[in-house]
């Protein structure tokens, strides 16, 4: 029933939302009841349906993937039973609360006690394994022998739940060491690899209280996710009812994860509910094109490149008052193809990341700079006024210049028949010199 009302939320986010947050509260309400004799479970908030194949990895704590949870929902997971003499308790434990878990047995552990993962299957919660010997190093094994392990620990499990079922395709790999020839088996086999969002280091020489703060705190610092245990160790047993209590007290839920079947369709789910780092709207990087080299990114303003990293455009901007009066020559081609508005210097405190292919100089144009001084004089003069152009004509108008009175392509063309005849194409050259543009120029070249 939930997970049709996750569905409406997509659709009418704002009546599907009151609609959740009221359900939510039924649900809370209607789990206490549902725990008979036990008013304080916290029980099991719902179920969701993931279909392996579609979600082959999960588990932040190695991958960018994890269960579609919302904020305050936990998936609580037991790691290396079945052990009876904690394992039993455990499962005492949630019985207790009405909360739903997953196993991850070991192969070996299920050969030594099948009548313990018959319990764990009993008791409702989701049987999945963890190898067959639980080898240490399992990513320095021959992929073969890792296969070996993954195989038999479900062969062992299948074996011990003697009702012809198969364990849940879910595997978590001993220690969680996998490489990627494990990965691809798995994903070959239809299994999903699990990892986790958070352990609570209950396998470590640690006491009950800390395993306990662990816990709680790696939640709070993440808000949901898949919680690692082992239900084979004394302190995990002695820290469950206080975690559990205290999950409760927080406004945590419990959720339960079961594969999907053909009778049971997966939750539907967005992709991005699945994803470590969904795309945000308040995060502007992810709409920044791309960053070139010499900026750093910043989330929300970017450092001003120094003045020599920009192009001409930039640097005309102060200089451009001194060059006005200079009766400047046009040549016809124009080397940049495109025009770009820059915001006036006053305002150069945040720049827009300009595009890489502004910085791209088209072959021909780079030939031409090299070809000689005056071409490439004339280059860099033509750069010059291409910005001011529009100003140029203006002002050539206003002192009646019948060729700068024409549209700038053609202006150039004019100039450039005028300088032709005088054969006066050294001069621009010298002064470009002498304005120090020639510096520039070759600054450009090297770029
Ligand atoms: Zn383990």
């Amino acid at each position: 029933m939930i997970a049709s009302v996750f569905g409406g939320l997509r659709r009418r986010p704002l009546t599907a939302l009151c609609v959740g947050l009221l359900t939510s509260v039924a649900a809370q309400a209607a789990l206490a009841a549902d725990c008979p004799g036990h008013p304080d479970a916290i029980g099991t908030s719902r179920t969701i349906v993931v279909d392996p194949g579609a979600h082959p990895i999960i588990g932040t704590m190695q991958y960018n993937k994890t269960l579609p949870l919302a904020d305050r929902e936990v998936v609580l997971t037991f790691d290396d039973g079945p052990l009876p003499k904690y394992s039993n308790q455990i499962l005492d434990i949630l019985a207790a609360h009405c909360a739903k878990a997953t196993f991850f047995l070991v192969g070996r552990q299920a050969n030594a006690n099948p009548q313990g993962v018959r319990k764990v299957r009993d008791a409702g919660h989701t049987v999945a394994t963890h190898s067959q010997n639980h080898p240490t190093g399992m990513d320095r094994l021959p992929l073969d022998r890792s296969r070996q392990e993954i195989e038999q620990g479900i062969a062992s499990v299948t074996a011990a739940l003697a009702d012809g079922t198969a364990p849940a395709p879910f595997l978590r790999i001993p220690g969680l060491r996998v490489n990627n020839g494990i990965e691809e088996f798995a994903a070959s086999r239809g299994l999903q690899l699990w990892s986790a969002d958070f352990p609570a280091d209950d396998w470590r020489n640690v006491s009950a209280n800390r395993v306990y703060e662990l816990a709680m705190q790696r939640l709070e610092n993440k808000g949901k996710g898949i919680l690692l245990l082992h239900d084979i160790q004394a302190r995990t047993v002695a820290a469950l009812p206080r975690i559990l209590r205290e999950l409760k007290a927080r406004g945590y839920r419990i959720v339960h994860v079961v594969p999907a079947t053909p009778d049971r369709p997966a939750t539907p789910t967005e992709p991005q509910q699945w994803q470590l780092h969904p795309p945000s709207e308040v995060v502007a990087t992810s709409r920044w094109p791309k960053v070139p080299k010499f900026a750093s990114a910043g989330p929300a303003a970017l450092p001003v490149p120094a003045l020599s990293d920009l192009d001409w455009r930039t640097t005309d901007l102060g200089a451009r008052t001194a060059r006005r009066g200079r009766g400047v020559p046009l040549p016809a081609a124009m080397p940049w193809p495109r025009q770009t508005t820059l915001p006036p210097a006053g305002t150069l405190a945040a720049l827009p990341v300009p595009a890489a292919s502004l910085f791209k100089l088209p072959e021909s144009a780079r030939l031409t700079l090299l070809a000689s001084p005056a071409s490439r004089a004339a280059t860099a003069q033509a750069r010059s006024t291409e910005v001011s152009s529009a100003k140029l004509a203006g002002k050539s108008r206003r002192r009646g210049g019948a060729a700068a009175a024409q549209p700038p392509a053609a202006a150039g063309q004019a100039a450039q028949a005028r300088q032709s005849v005088g054969g006066t194409t050294a001069k621009p050259a010298v002064e470009a010199k002498r304005n120090g543009r020639s510096v520039r120029v070759a600054g450009l070249k090297k770029r």
